[in-house]
């Protein structure tokens, strides 16, 4: 009983922490926003609206990183990493936009660490 309720003044505590864009002003939840999003400010909407790369750029970078590195730099190149991700798209009932954003806003919430074992990874491909 006790942890049931626990558990819920959790999540009721998550929901109330919101975050206000500085740009229009809009209520976000902080739960549902990327670190980088909250850091700058800004809401969902408006710290993409200019970014070009969101999410088809993202969403390869995150496959090509899973794909690993050799002595030339990623394995697969983004033509490769988009047929893949338009494929899983369709087994799994969704559009290739929709699985796109997905898989960049993993990529963007776990930035640092892809980063981390990218810079391993190919650190370890030039010693081969
Ligand atoms: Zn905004």
């Amino acid at each position: 009983m006790l942890e049931g309720n626990e558990f819920k003044r959790g999540l009721n505590k998550m929901d109330v922490e919101n975050h206000t864009c500085s740009k229009c002003k809009k209520f976000s939840r902080v739960n549902t926003l990327p670190p980088k999003v909250i850091d700058s400010g800004l809401c969902y909407e408006c710290y993409f609206k200019d970014d070009s790369r969101y999410p088809f750029t993202y969403a390869c970078d995150a496959i090509r990183s899973w794909a690993g590195y050799d002595k030339e730099g990623t394995k697969i190149d983004r033509f490769d990493a988009s047929v893949i991700r338009d494929h899983i798209a369709k087994i799994l009932n969704m559009t290739d936009f929709e699985l796109a954003i997905k898989l960049a806003d993993y990529y963007m919430a776990h930035e640092d660490e892809i980063a981390k074992k990218s810079i391993e990874d190919f650190q370890g491909a030039e010693r081969l």
